[in-house]
């Protein structure tokens, strides 16, 4: 069954339209307003939306964590039963192509499922038992018991080049839901449509489950005061965002200047320096290029985990490198950028780094220049040159990758001293490079928040273990990840419970157990009762 699109927002459960003005997204093929008028967010919007949030929080904490799973479930269901709908949205707002979309949707049905997983196993609550202990040094230790709870409503912005993964069903709002927090998503401009059928689809969901419909809420907008003023809100607890540097440090800095600051949890932009030692040129250097010019002009390079630095020695073989990186960029199909706003910082970058490293360094593709189409480009520098205009490391959103050649590890380590932090670092190395890299992984580890080995860092796999953030500029809060099992912890917060009786603790803490969950009893991870 199709699913209506009124342009309307969406908030407690049903299509709310309060003010006359509206917006378009653009056709990035053509540069055209597509037909579909959205209406803008007003102050009113975001009172009722922020107000319903607060007012669901207590009755949404309170419901079972198995609850909350089933309710993940069905919005992974709802996603997967529209799919077609959502499919055709994402590729007229967008421009992706249908590979991409289909694939994107498929993840972001399984970031639900993955959340509703680690519910129905119980350790993001983190609960630590330490249980009253007469003969603890230097006192008597009281019967001390902690886990995670959900810190309130949160607001969600995403990101243009993930219509699904990183936008209103994105890894935010899954991970946040799962946390128990009533969502406000601050939807993306340049996809609109896609994300009101996303958000009907969360809303069918939270209706059939019988949550509160104030557990989530869909507001669109082209004005940057509509998400500054869902930030500044008194009772917002938290905020998730993917975007841009300069977005999420205006939201970060906004956040922090509030009477009562609160996080925002802000994923970035990133330059994901990509090295390669001489052994593996000489062993792989046509197979790595082939791969890094995949990595670096898929989907037009419009990825925040793009390899943007290449560090190759210099030399012959390098040389060669450098003109298969060359001859894939002049050969590469120029498709459409996201939005007007990504083309006019990608024309930006190209003339900043022409005006930087000379014209004779910059190789560009083809392109007709329609709409938002821009050329592939291709940068080399020499470590010397690029110490001296270290200003130009930094992401250039779009397909286009520096090449720096190196002479020495010398010269290796002090490019590298310069990469901004990074969501990823790439090693292509041989096993007899073993002592450069154990020179070089305490540095690349200091810069990146994943870091690979002969691989490329494009594809991000929702799992326990990713980290997918970084050091200041990758995300305001390196110490957590917007991907993967654990981004649940962003939106919870530990609370300890000392010499509460059994029966007045929260069912994950009591002696017995019932739930059966991990937690770690006096020091040993257990299930078993206390
Ligand atoms: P963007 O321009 O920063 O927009 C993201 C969202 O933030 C939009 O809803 C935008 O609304 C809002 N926003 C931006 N600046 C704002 C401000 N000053 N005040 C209030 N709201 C503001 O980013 P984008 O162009 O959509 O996305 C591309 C960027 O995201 C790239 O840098 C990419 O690397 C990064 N990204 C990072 C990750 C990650 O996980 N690290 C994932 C995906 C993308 P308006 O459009 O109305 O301004």
């Amino acid at each position: 069954m199709t699913t209506p699109v009124t342009g309307d927002q969406l908030i407690l459960g049903e299509a709310s339209r309060t003010g006359d003005e509206t917006f378009n997204a653009l056709d990035p093929h053509t540069g055209d307003a597509l037909p579909r008028a959205f209406a803008q967010t007003t102050p009113d919007d975001i009172e009722r939306a922020v107000v319903a949030a607060s007012d669901a929080f207590v009755a949404m904490a309170a419901r079972d964590d198995s609850d909350r799973a089933d309710l993940l479930d069905s919005i992974a269901d709802a996603l997967q039963e529209k799919a077609e709908q959502i499919i055709d949205a994402v590729m007229r707002e967008t421009a992706l192509p249908r590979g991409r979309a289909t694939g994107e949707l498929v993840r972001t049905a399984e970031q639900f499922r993955a959340f509703a997983t680690v519910l129905r196993q119980g350790w993001h609550r983190d609960a630590l038992v330490d249980p009253h202990a007469a003969d603890a040094l230097p006192i008597a230790r009281p019967d001390v018991r902690r886990m995670n709870v959900p810190v309130g409503p949160v607001v969600v912005f995403g990101a243009s080049n993930f219509p699904l993964a990183f936008s209103t069903p994105g890894t935010d709002t899954s991970s946040a839901l799962a946390a128990g927090c009533p969502v406000v998503v601050k939807g993306h401009p340049s996809h609109p449509e896609t994300s009101e059928l996303c958000g009907r689809a969360i809303q069918d969901a939270l209706r059939r489950h019988d949550f509160p419909a104030g557990c989530f809420s869909l507001l669109q907008s082209t004005h940057n005061e509509i998400g500054a003023a869902l930030v500044e809100h008194p009772l917002v607890a938290a905020v998730g965002f993917t975007g841009s540097e300069a977005g999420g440090r205006a939201l970060f800095d906004l956040a922090n200047r509030r009477p009562s600051p609160i996080p925002v949890y802000a994923e970035m932009g990133s330059v994901n320096p990509l090295l390669v030692t001489a052994a593996a040129l000489e062993k792989r250097g046509h197979q790595i290029a082939e791969g890094l010019a995949n990595s670096f002009l898929f989907c037009s390079g419009q990825y925040c985990t793009k390899p943007g630095l290449v560090l190759v020695p210099s030399g012959d073989a390098g040389d060669e490198f450098v003109s298969l990186l060359a001859r894939a960029v002049r050969a590469h199909e120029a498709s459409p950028l996201l939005a007007p706003n990504v083309a006019a910082a990608f024309d930006r970058s190209i003339e900043r780094i022409r005006e930087t490293v000379g014209s004779e360094n910059v190789v560009c593709g083809t392109t007709s220049r329609r709409g938002l189409e821009r050329p592939a480009v291709l940068v080399t520098s020499s470590a010397a040159d690029l110490e001296a205009h270290a200003d130009i490391l930094t992401e250039h959103f779009g397909p286009l990758s520096i090449v720096v050649r190196y002479r020495s590890t010398a010269n290796l380590l002090a490019v590298l001293q310069k990469v901004p932090g990074s969501l990823t670092a790439t090693l292509h190395a041989e096993p007899e490079d073993q002592g450069l890299v154990a020179a070089l992984l305490p540095v690349l580890t200091g810069k990146a928040g994943r870091l690979l080995w002969n691989g490329y860092p494009t594809g991000v796999s929702v799992t326990g273990a990713m980290m997918h953030g970084g050091p200041y500029p990758a995300s305001t809060f390196p110490a957590h990840t917007s991907v993967g099992w654990t981004a649940i912890r962003r939106f919870m917060r530990p609370v300890t419970f000392q010499d509460f009786p059994d029966e007045l603790l929260p069912t994950a803490l009591r002696s017995d157990n019932p739930l059966g969950s991990p937690r770690l009893v006096d020091g040993q991870l257990s299930n078993a009762p206390a």
